[in-house]
């Protein structure tokens, strides 16, 4: 299991390959912790918009399909945030989860490569409400160049470094065919990027410095895929072994 070291979420920058908690350098949470938090987060912000603001670890637990000690266990890497008898304060833990996801901050993102992907999205206006902003977008063919979405032009490449160094990009967004997204991944790093949320086929790795999301969008359609087959051979078996003992009871 992938253990991140960590320091703590008030701090400016965060060390190493870690994210973020308050506790001790030395402390360490697993991955599998730390993926669940958007989870949390999620659900969470639901509950605020339905102006749910207090909430016990089981209807959580029931809620999110997880078990309250799951909750417990997971909330108390960063400090617990609960209350005995009382439960948990959504709007509260609502907000510490955003810190410790670093929604408390402002991104600035540019996305490379403005083809489908790419365009959807520029146009996904949630992200900007997680203060994640897109504030510039590139691409080598001229047709797409000049080209605005949602107010945002569409630049030619070759802007991109001066454009990169003069706004300190935190995040690119990699939506370039496979076959150009390496170099494009090692010049941003050059320039300072530190974030690459990359949805090409091939899974980037840099140094530790660098921060990677590689996004498979097609593993999780296969993924789909297994599980439907898998269903559905399940159902065949069960029909054909119903059918067989019907037919073995009328052969009596
Ligand atoms: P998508 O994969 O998003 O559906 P697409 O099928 O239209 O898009 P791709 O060939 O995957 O096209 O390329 C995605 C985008 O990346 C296109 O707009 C293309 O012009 C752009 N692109 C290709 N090479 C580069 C490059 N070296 N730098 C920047 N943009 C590039």
């Amino acid at each position: 299991m992938t253990i991140f070291s960590l320091k703590c979420y008030t701090c400016d920058r965060i060390s190493g390959e870690g994210i973020v908690g308050e506790m001790s350098e030395d402390k360490k949470i697993s991955i599998a912790v730390i993926k669940r938090l958007p989870r949390y987060y999620r659900y969470l912000g639901e509950l605020l918009e339905k102006d749910i603001l207090r909430i016990s670890s089981r209807e959580l637990s029931e809620k999110m399909s997880v078990t309250a000690s799951q909750i417990r266990q997971d909330l108390n890497n960063f400090g617990g945030f609960g209350q005995q008898g009382y439960g948990y304060n959504v709007e509260y833990l609502y907000h510490e989860i955003g810190k410790i996801l670093g929604l408390d901050k402002t991104y600035k993102i540019i996305i490379v490569g403005v083809g489908n992907i790419g365009q959807a999205l520029a146009n996904y206006t949630n992200f900007e409400k997680r203060g994640f902003v897109i504030v510039g977008m590139f691409d080598i063919n001229p047709r797409l160049i000049g080209m605005t979405v949602r107010g945002i032009e569409v630049r030619d490449l070759d802007e991109m470094e001066q454009f990169v160094k003069k706004f300190e990009i935190d995040i690119a967004i990699l939506t370039v065919p496979k076959t150009k997204v390496v170099n494009i991944a090692q010049d941003l790093v050059n320039w300072g990027v530190s974030g690459l949320w990359n949805f090409s086929s091939v899974d980037l790795k840099f140094s530790k410095d660098i921060v990677i999301e590689n996004v498979h969008l097609s593993d999780s359609l296969m993924t789909l895929s297994y599980k439907l087959n898998e269903k559905k051979q399940i159902k065949n078996y069960k029909d054909e072994k119903r059918s067989t003992a019907m037919r073995n009871h009328y052969n009596k």
